[in-house]
């Protein structure tokens, strides 16, 4: 579904990804792992059109996605739920996830969507009409990727969900992350420091080092590799 290849990417002159390749197929979860700094943001950036790229191809759906806007990809199906979440503070949790539908045309599919979005997300139909700005982390990330769902994307790419959460939340958000991907057959690239969780739910994973990927391979067997289960396990 995705296709990157020999991706280089940075900021101005700063080049901060080298040559990154790597496939995510359709109904898949695909993780890339890496410490602060390896370029996972930039990587997102990247995908999801918000910086261009200095070379390298990427093809969504068999076509090149070139140097298409961050809407134009949105408009495509590719939505970015992106790191800390970037919610409309004094928006409502309900004018938040309209924000979301803008891409879509009928008031009446919008209504639809949000009640799909609450049926997924029962914590944020209690807080419909509260201002962003006052959910806790874990309400935040929930709103953050039903905002994302509401352009009904086909590939989600997910930065860091689990950044300053509480464990027991980082859990409830990946549980979601994985209902998504096996109830709705949702396509998720998630980046993440957090290797024990995102392992746990991803099929492929990549291991980003210094902008380049270092190591890849099935979830399972990243797990079972020592040098991983030192560099981003805790030992
Ligand atoms: P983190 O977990 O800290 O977000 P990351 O893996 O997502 O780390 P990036 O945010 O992609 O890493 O940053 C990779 C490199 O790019 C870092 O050296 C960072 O200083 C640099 N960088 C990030 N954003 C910018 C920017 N807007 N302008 C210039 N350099 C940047």
């Amino acid at each position: 579904m995705l296709k990157v290849e020999q991706l280089h990417a940075g900021y101005g002159s700063l080049e901060v990804l080298h040559g990154i390749s790597f496939e995510v197929a359709q109904g898949s979860i695909v993780a890339i792992l890496g410490s602060n700094g390896a370029g996972k943001t930039t990587l997102m950036r990247a995908l999801s059109g918000l910086i261009p790229i200095k070379s390298g191809r990427v093809e969504f759906e068999d076509r090149p996605l070139g140097r298409l806007s961050a809407e134009k990809r949105l408009r495509e199906g590719l939505a970015l739920v992106p790191e800390g979440r970037d919610l409309f503070g004094s928006l409502t949790v309900r004018e938040n996830l309209v924000m979301g539908a803008y891409t879509r045309r009928s008031r009446f599919e919008m209504e639809q969507d949000i009640e799909r979005i609450l049926d997924l997300f029962p914590r944020l139909k209690e807080r419909l009409h509260a201002h962003a700005a006052s959910l806790s982390g874990g309400e935040g990330q929930m709103l953050a990727i039903g905002r994302a769902l509401m352009s009904h994307p086909r590939l989600l790419l997910l930065d860091e969900p689990s950044q300053g959460l509480a464990p027991i939340i980082v859990e409830t958000v990946f549980d979601v992350i994985e209902q998504l991907n096996k109830a709705e057959g949702l396509t998720i690239v998630l980046v993440e420091q957090n290797a024990h969780q995102a392992l746990e739910v991803a099929h492929d994973a990549y291991i980003l080092q210094g902008g380049s990927i270092v190591l890849n391979g099935e979830a399972a067997t990243l797990t079972a590799n020592s040098s991983v289960q030192e560099l981003y396990m805790g030992g």
